[in-house]
């Protein structure tokens, strides 16, 4: 079995990759897992750029294969922001309670057809000789009128998916996974991985 490693230091995330990993035959570790305990500066414009930085940093120095993924939250109503800046919007260590009430709290009188927003992901695969693949998905939504659910993370309180009736925090994981950005994205990299590694 091929062993990957994740790129990635968020708990939350790992669970998602991993529920959606199961039974592809890879043994996917998270890099603490592996060993690796170490900050990778995101400086990419996209979130391509950053997934690659990410992957690049864990492949170089594990020599294994490894995957990592960037991904954010655009909002029309704030002209796409904060996109590839999602986790460092109104400051990395503001609780995201805080985030979504004040963007809720700006938001209060805009009329539906103006709260688009998407959840973007891309996932990144560099291989130990240097080779590269990007995969990158998004799920439309728009902004909740207040925060609902307690499950997942990040802006999932106030990423309404309307086809659904709820957001992204009142779903399960297993249902989260099957629309979200990051389940699309990695569920297309499986697939790639699958030819690829054939
Ligand atoms: P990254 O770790 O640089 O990819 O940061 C992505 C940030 O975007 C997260 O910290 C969240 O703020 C936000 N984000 C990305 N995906 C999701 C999601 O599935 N739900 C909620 N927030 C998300």
């Amino acid at each position: 079995m091929t062993e990957i490693i994740f790129a990635t230091q968020n708990a939350n995330k790992m669970r998602e990759v991993r529920e959606i990993m199961s039974g592809s035959g890879f043994i996917v570790k998270s890099m603490l897992e592996a060993g690796f305990d170490f900050d990778i500066p995101e400086n990419g414009d996209t979130f391509a750029e950053n997934a690659l930085i990410k992957a690049r940093a864990v492949a170089e120095a594990s020599g294994v294969l490894a995957l990592a993924d960037d991904s954010g939250i655009e909002i029309d109503f704030l002209g796409g922001e904060p996109g590839v800046y999602s986790a460092r919007y109104m400051g990395y260590d503001t609780p995201y309670g805080v985030k979504n009430r004040r963007i809720v709290e700006l938001m209060k009188d805009v009329p539906e057809e103006r709260r688009g927003a998407r959840f973007v992901c891309a996932i990144a695969a560099v291989f130990p000789d240097g080779r590269s693949i990007v995969e990158e998905a998004s799920v439309e939504g728009i902004i909740a009128n207040e925060p609902r659910g307690g499950s997942g993370f990040g802006y999932d309180p106030i990423f309404y998916v309307t086809e659904y009736g709820c957001t992204t925090a009142e779903m399960t994981t297993l249902q989260k996974n099957a629309i979200s950005h990051r389940g699309k994205a990695l569920k297309q990299m499986r697939r790639r991985l699958a030819h690829v590694l054939d």
